[in-house]
């Protein structure tokens, strides 16, 4: 009989977290289903591939990456450690707990790398389309080799969609956005805060992307930082040149009217205006369509898509845990397609009644505490049905809750606190400069005694 064949869509921390959790397998022995991961970047890390392009890549894709220069960790890298692959063992040392991009990049590619499994991998390889059919039991897949400018055709048993949901920007539209004399873009297209210095900035939201890319500005100069909400401020105690209005009702020229009635002169608008689940490559009764939530509609156990369990997706979570988590789905998920855990025995019916219940639970309660207990939580019930390290869960909770106490106290200092690693037990020092004065984000720069 011939083996399964199973498709990885995606090469980020998610998909890289399967094909490790296959080839984790495969060194315990274990015969293994062929797996194909297909990547339409030439290079491995989803968004912490950096690229400073923005609109289209070389190929004419959208570009993926939604990250930026001098992006440092937003949460402390001790909620997000690997369980198999300390960042001790990665460096040689323990490091500082708010690492930049490069430094992270630097660490998800050393854990696959050892694992040797690059070569699972077709880069600049876009899946162009993805089809079921009953009688088959088979999905054919339609890629684009970009490489070769090929496209082709494949058969799976499987697919596992990793291809992330921070890249497709939701815009919403104000009156005089087609008139505003200034610099107006989305988050996703935003890439050096050093175009904003001297400037007066406005960023709309009030989430992490308003919350850094404000600061990241702030920090390379910017005049002044105007943040406006729909719903509630961020309501940190901000530096004295930022401000933080209500929603924006209009803009005339350069000036930003809000809701309040007040307005603001601004030379540029970035809009933090959040990213859209977005999947053009699969018809519709394979399609997740869900919100940017801690349970995902339609996903039993978070993984399995409840209309054809054959398919898979990861990370679609809202996230406060990141790595280690897509690694407790990627364990589960490939345990699933071993037959180690046993879906054909799971109804239709008890999977949309565990979606439900997630549901259900998640709405019970809008604190954050409990949201990120609520995730860790789930991280803990995967982890505990497959043979993934199990690890302190409650401890990266800790770490979590000490982050946003930090925050609370100084938002411009809070990367200058230092946490416990649940891996290895040894606290992290504190980095050698505070950040706001650390302007190098390059990796030999962070990692300097
Ligand atoms: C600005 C920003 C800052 C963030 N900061 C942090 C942070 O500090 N800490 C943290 O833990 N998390 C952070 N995140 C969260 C981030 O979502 C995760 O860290 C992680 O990158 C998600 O991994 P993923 O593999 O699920 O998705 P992605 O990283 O998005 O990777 C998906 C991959 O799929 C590929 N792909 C997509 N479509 C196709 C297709 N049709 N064919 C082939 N390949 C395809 C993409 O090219 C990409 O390589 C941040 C996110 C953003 C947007």
């Amino acid at each position: 009989m011939s083996k399964k064949r199973v498709a990885v869509i995606g090469a980020g921390p998610s998909g890289l977290a399967q094909l490790r959790a296959f080839q984790s397998a495969a060194a315990k022995g274990e015969d293994i289903p062929e797996i194909v991961c297909f990547e339409k970047q030439d290079n491995w890390g989803g968004l912490w591939n950096y690229t400073w392009r923005t609109g289209l890549d070389e190929n004419g894709e959208p570009v993926h990456c939604s990250m930026y220069r001098y992006l440092w960790s937003n949460g402390p890298k001790e909620g997000l450690e690997f369980a198999d692959y300390s960042f001790e063992e990665h460096f040689g040392k323990q490091i500082a707990s708010y690492p930049p991009r490069a430094v992270l990049f630097d660490y998800i590619e050393g854990r696959v790398k050892k694992a040797n499994v690059r070569d699972w991998i077709r880069f600049s390889t876009v899946v162009r389309w993805v089809e079921y059919d009953n009688d088959s039991g088979k999905f054919t897949m339609t890629l684009h080799d970009h490489q070769k400018d090929y496209v082709y055709t494949e058969e799976f048993d499987n697919v596992i969609v990793a291809s992330g949901h921070f890249s497709t920007p939701n815009i919403p539209y104000y009156e005089g956005f087609e008139s505003f004399n200034g610099r107006l873009l989305h988050a996703h297209d935003f890439r050096d805060a050093r175009e904003f210095a001297g400037k007066d900035i406005l960023v709309m939201g009030s989430s992490y992307s308003a919350e850094d890319i404000g600061s990241q500005c702030w920090k390379y100069g910017a005049n002044s930082i105007t943040s406006c909400y729909r719903s509630a401020p961020m309501g940190f105690a901000w530096p004295d040149n930022w401000e933080e209005k209500p929603a924006l009702v209009r803009v005339e020229g350069n000036t930003a009217h809000f809701k309040d009635g007040s307005s603001k002169e601004v030379d540029a608008i970035i809009l933090c205006t959040g990213y859209k689940h977005f999947f053009n490559f699969l018809p519709d009764d394979l399609r997740l369509k869900t919100a940017n939530r801690l349970a995902t509609a339609d996903l039993y156990k978070g993984v399995v898509w409840v209309h054809n369990p054959q398919l898979f997706y990861l990370g679609m979570q809202d996230q406060w845990f990141t790595f280690n988590m897509f690694d407790a789905q990627a364990w589960w998920v490939r345990d699933a397609i071993m037959g180690k855990i046993d879906l054909s025995a799971v109804t239709k019916e008890q999977m949309l009644a565990d979606v439900k219940e997630r549901e259900e639970r998640e709405e019970a309660d809008d604190d954050t505490k409990y949201a990120i207990q609520y995730q860790a939580d789930y991280v803990k019930e995967l982890v505990a049905e497959t043979d993934y390290p199990s690890f302190d869960i409650d401890g990266a909770c800790q770490a979590f809750f000490e982050w946003k106490k930090h925050k609370m106290k100084d938002i411009m200092g809070f990367r200058n606190n230092s946490y416990k690693s649940v891996i290895t037990g040894t606290m992290a020092p504190v980095h050698h400069t505070p950040w706001k004065d650390a302007l190098d984000d390059s990796m030999t720069a962070y990692l300097r005694n």
